[in-house]
């Protein structure tokens, strides 16, 4: 696995730090004729991402820059401009030497969806406040119940989307989390007949930051989440206990689903 980096802020004191928002034309070789105009001035490409849609005539590219020493702002424009594949070019500087922030793509998008970003310290700090404030029990089950609903709605979602059911569905689902930055999970057991299903975690979000000295485990609002997406996949009523705890000492967190006994 590889860490992802969200372009988001660059700290390089003394350096003349730029953000460069170039849009150009979304065909084969474009990004390196307009990455070879940007060499030529000898500056170095920092953090940055690259958004092309298959479909759309003109894709962005977006970065940081460091130009100490090496350019003035409209010398980048004219080269990247002169490149024949770019049809703008916009510099910003940094508000302060050597701290740049992103302060011009907004609003935020992840699968086509508006999105903010919190960091899990933040996350972890809510929670903390949380529980405080209502006792152990009722946050956990505020976490679990916030879970259920993100979950039951995005495995319909992947339904009616992909067109994607059962353990399929699921795979996309979990997939999403990795990309999203929740943890690691693989699907351990899937049983569509026995409707029980083991779903391990490595990383989950929620549980890395509570210490090791849990006496319960504490991935609420991922079991919550996995139990509404089983409970729309499975067709049925499940219930998800998280089985072992990255709190607890154990290396992953791994939640069992089973069905909920009819009395
Ligand atoms: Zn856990």
């Amino acid at each position: 696995m590889y860490p992802k980096e969200l372009m988001c802020e660059l700290h390089a004191p003394g350096r003349c730090l730029v953000e460069i928002v170039v849009t150009l034309r979304n065909t084969p070789g474009s990004l390196s004729q307009a990455a070879n105009a940007i060499a030529a001035l000898g500056i170095n490409i920092l953090s940055g991402f690259h958004a092309a849609l298959p479909d759309e005539k003109d894709a962005r590219w977006s970065f940081f820059a460091d130009l100490t020493d090496r350019a003035e702002p409209q010398q980048v424009i004219e080269a990247l401009n002169g490149s024949g594949v770019v049809t703008e070019t916009k510099i910003t500087k940094a508000q302060f030497l050597g701290l740049m922030i992103d302060e011009v793509h907004f609003p935020l998008f992840v699968l086509s969806e508006r999105a903010v970003v919190f960091r899990v310290g933040t996350w972890a700090a809510m929670f903390r406040h949380l529980t405080e404030m209502t006792g152990k029990s009722v946050a956990s089950v505020l976490r679990h119940q916030m879970g259920l609903e993100a979950g039951d709605a995005k495995a319909k979602q992947v339904q009616a989307e992909f067109n994607l059911h059962g353990e399929d569905a699921l795979r996309i689902i979990l997939a999403e989390r990795v990309a999203k930055g929740w943890g690691v999970p693989s699907i351990l057991k899937y049983s569509p007949t026995g409707r029980n299903a083991v779903v391990s975690v490595e990383g989950l979000f929620e549980c890395m930051t509570m210490g090791k000295d849990a006496t319960e485990p504490t991935g609420d609002f991922f079991r919550g989440y996995l139990q509404g997406a089983l409970s729309v996949l499975m067709n049925t009523k499940i219930n998800v206990r998280e089985i072992e705890c990255v709190t607890k000492g154990h290396p992953k967190c791994s939640f069992e689903a089973t069905t909920v006994e009819v009395a």
